[in-house]
């Protein structure tokens, strides 16, 4: 893909527009893990087929709300929820009904013996066993031989503050799922190239990935990153506020799953104010209220703007040359948290330089991984050992 003037192509749709812990570039964590929100769909998934595989190199986007498969020749072959449905047929065994939207519609439906888990938390796996099912889950509809996995070639997103342990466990978790040779390579950087930035340049950029469980931000360059930021904060935290401010501010009562839906309905809606169905918190009656974007935006500021605090911190540690490249060019933004109202104009306030919104911001780390495999100096150069 041609780079344009400013180093991010088409990939960029145009700019403008509490009390948590965090990691920093040192890779020092003193992040908790957090309650799961819900994930959703993101467009019509296509069907898993191993047709869809060209063979030469595949990316996996393992994030906490969803995962996205990308062929570097065929596109998306995959993109749904990362949920896994098990059932327990007694003791610790147990059989997968399915994963992705059909694990899904199963949340909140489960009768005994049947658990619907999401395998990851904060970007990172949580049990090596459960993820490790989950992907041969996932491959086996790519891959469906022991023959073909053992070929593939893959490139695996992984937050930039991944822990040493955190990138073992998912590596780990590669290899006994059936893939023949793994990479590991940073989320936001993947993102970035899924945009058109070529990471090999000598010209610095600044990329912002806010996920579900967790929000980072990374400067890269000539072939390295420069620094980065991450947060245990992301959409789920923004429903959560949201959800308090409905019940505080229109006191009404929504459960998780609206919350996330009117939030995510704000972005989508034209409209200047959709409906959102509860209860009542008094009487406890079924109710309804007429919720602005604007309103939206303010409900989630608290958890946005720490987020923003935590990521603008990463300018410190940029040598003045990288800064003005990045003053030039502006902070690329990816994940689906990204998305909500007020987002791009904060991060444009808190840094002082454009945003430049991913068009499709849910698929660009899929995508810039496959794009990444395509050259292996890239690979080299950004690939975790
Ligand atoms: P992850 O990589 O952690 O799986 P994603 O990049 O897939 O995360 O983004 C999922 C998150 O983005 C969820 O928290 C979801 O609620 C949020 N999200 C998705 N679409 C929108 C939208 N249009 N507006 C606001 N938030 C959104
Ligand atoms: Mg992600």
């Amino acid at each position: 893909m041609e780079e344009a003037s400013n180093g991010v192509t088409s990939g960029v749709r145009d700019g403008s527009s509490n009390g948590q812990s965090h990691r920093n570039g040192n890779g020092h964590s003193n992040g908790n893990g957090k309650g799961n929100g819900h994930a959703q769909s993101h467009g019509p998934a296509k069907t898993l087929s191993s047709k869809g595989m060209s063979g030469k190199g595949l990316s996996i986007d393992l994030g906490t709300a969803n995962t996205v498969v990308w062929d570097s020749e065929n596109g998306c072959l995959f993109n749904e929820p990362t949920m896994m449905a098990l059932r327990f047929n007694g003791g610790r065994h147990s059989e997968v009904i399915g994963i992705g939207h059909v694990a899904e519609e199963l949340v909140g439906r489960t009768h005994d013996g049947v658990e619907v888990i999401r395998p990851l938390r904060d970007g990172v796996i949580t049990d090596l066993e459960t993820t490790r099912r989950y992907l041969r889950e996932v491959l086996q509809g790519v891959a469906s031989t022991w023959l073909q996995r053992r070929r593939l070639n893959v490139a695996i997103g992984v937050p930039a503050g991944a822990t040493p342990l955190e990138r073992r466990a998912l590596l780990e978790a590669a290899e006994e799922a059936g893939i023949g040779r793994a990479h590991l390579l940073p989320e936001p950087v993947c993102g970035a190239v899924g945009c058109g930035v070529d990471p090999l340049q000598p010209r610095a950029h600044l990329v912002v990935d806010i996920g579900a469980g967790t929000s980072e931000i990374a400067a890269f360059g000539a072939g390295g990153l420069l620094t980065y930021r991450s947060t245990p904060l992301g959409g789920d935290e923004m429903t959560a506020a949201l959800l308090q401010y409905i019940r505080h501010e229109h006191q009404l009562v929504v459960g998780d799953l609206q919350a996330e839906q009117a939030k995510i309905r704000a972005f989508s809606d034209p409209s200047p104010s959709m409906v959102v169905e509860g209860r009542d918190a008094v009487t406890g009656k079924a109710r309804i209220v007429n919720l602005s974007p604007e309103e939206v935006s303010e409900a989630v500021a608290p958890v946005t703007q720490e987020i923003i605090s935590v990521l603008t911190g990463c300018l410190d540690d940029l040598p003045p040359q990288s800064v003005s490249d990045i003053m030039a060019e502006g902070v690329i933004l990816v994940g689906g948290g990204s998305l909500v109202p007020g987002f791009a104009k904060k991060v444009e306030d808190a840094f002082g330089v454009a945003a430049l919104p991913a068009e499709d911001p849910l698929t660009r780390v899929a995508e810039g991984g496959a794009r990444c495999l395509a050259n292996p100096e890239t690979v080299e150069a950004y690939a975790f050992d």
